[in-house]
């Protein structure tokens, strides 16, 4: 038995192993910062878009920021031609009284009263 040799081999086993395991690290790393740019960038785009939408006045769901959203008159149903339409621009908000309109979102169902965000 070559004890030497044996030693030696293990050693290049664990350093080819620390290798291996270095590598994958660095693959990790490389693909965390891939989807935090990712992030970044759709935090942005986010971002632009609510500043586009309060540029135009579009009323806007305050906690997923869709605009599919869809208002009633507290106690009051707007009726069937309303309901399921979605209003553009908060036209219609305007038109019926900010202060008893209930927004309702589409996409979270978040409610919340109109004029507040
Ligand atoms: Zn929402």
């Amino acid at each position: 038995m070559d004890w030497n040799k044996i030693k030696d081999s293990a050693k290049d086993l664990a350093t080819k192993g620390m290798e291996a395991s270095k590598d994958l690290a660095e693959k990790k790393l490389e693909e965390s910062k891939e989807k935090k740019e990712q992030k970044k960038l759709e935090e942005q785009e986010l971002k632009d878009r609510i500043k586009q939408m309060d540029k135009e006045g579009i009323v806007y769901c305050p906690k997923c920021y869709s605009n599919q959203i869809t208002a009633n008159k507290k106690g009051f149903s707007l009726g069937k031609a309303a309901a399921g339409s979605l209003i553009a621009g908060g036209v219609l908000l305007g038109a019926v009284g900010k202060n008893k309109i209930e927004v309702t979102c589409l996409k979270c169902g978040n409610k919340w009263k109109a004029g507040k965000k």
